[in-house]
């Protein structure tokens, strides 16, 4: 008996329990997905050889998250984390790599990805002020709505993926080529699709969408909030009604996860429709994946603005 007890020392067991996981393949490399976009990049470009956690779902404000333990968990194993960036999660990924006690994913070191860094982004403040709400100090970080910014992520992705996992680099490699091709062809294919789109004035809810509205030629007219973040007063959307009066807009776009009372308030009043977009991977019943994403946002754009 005591020379069996003595045979589950710590390593043993840890040997077991990597053998018992089977599913996957014995060294899948763990990710951190900060928001569903990326996770479903990973799935794309890693297959087998991920597993991926998401940290936050479609329908949550990817700008306040809460730092919960089943959050900590994960990244306390994560090899890699894949996130936007640019200040999005500046509320709760700061608190969770300080405590995870994770060299590898602190930023800075290759374990940390941030996409946000490989696209040229829009809306950086010239000054920063606390009373102008809650303003992205890195310009708006909302970068996942043009298909471009996916294509040029996906590839540094990839690069990342092979270098985190070296033995599996050539297969990281043919994935994300075959995931380039296939995307290039898709967003060539939503470019003409929505090419009608050009020019069209629309309402926003929250600035979710400004390069969304670069990559389409959408023209905002009107922003709901009046701040970034901060809810709009009666007064306030009086001002956006009489400035929709001056200067009208086909459409009032919100964000899935967006609470809807702002833009329904003034869908009637100016006798708009609301086009509530997927915004991220899970956001609409199409929006399964990134190509049901985008296949999914054009189609709506182009049904409001018929
Ligand atoms: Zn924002």
């Amino acid at each position: 008996m005591k020379l069996f007890s003595m045979n589950l020392r710590p390593p043993v067991l840890a040997g077991l329990v990597a053998i018992s996981a089977g599913a996957t393949p014995a060294h899948a490399l763990k990710v951190f997905a900060c928001e569903p976009e990326w996770a479903a990049l990973t799935r794309e470009l890693a297959g087998e050889l991920a597993t991926v956690y998401q940290a936050t779902h479609a329908l949550q404000d990817p700008h306040q998250i809460q730092a919960k333990p089943s959050l900590m968990a994960a990244i306390r194993n994560a090899e890699l984390t894949v996130c936007t960036g640019a200040e999005l999660e500046a509320g709760w990924l700061p608190v969770l790599l300080r405590q995870s006690g994770n060299p590898a994913v602190q930023p800075g070191k290759p374990g940390s990805f941030e996409a946000a860094d490989f696209v040229q982004k829009l809306d950086v403040p010239t000054r920063l002020d606390r009373a102008d709400g809650d303003v992205h100090a890195a310009g708006n970080p909302h970068i996942q709505t043009d298909p471009r910014h996916i294509g040029l992520v996906a590839q540094a992705l990839g690069q990342r993926l092979a270098q985190i996992d070296p033995g599996h680099a050539a297969q990281y490699k043919a994935r994300t080529a075959d995931f380039l091709k296939r995307w290039g062809e898709a967003t060539a294919r939503w470019t003409q699709a929505a090419a009608p789109l050009k020019g069209t004035p629309i309402a926003v809810q929250h600035k979710g969408f400004p390069y969304l509205q670069a990559w389409l030629g959408l023209k905002e007219v009107a922003t709901l909030e009046p701040k970034p973040g901060i809810e709009p007063s009666s007064a306030h959307l009086a001002d956006v009604v009489a400035q929709l009066q001056r200067t009208p807009a086909k459409m009032v776009l919100r964000a899935a996860y967006h609470d809807g009372r702002g833009s329904q308030w003034l869908a009637e009043r100016a006798k708009l429709p609301v086009v509530v977009l997927p915004f991220t991977v899970g956001g609409s019943e199409r929006a399964k994946d990134l190509f049901g994403l985008f296949d999914d946002t054009v189609d709506l754009l182009l049904k409001a603005a018929r």
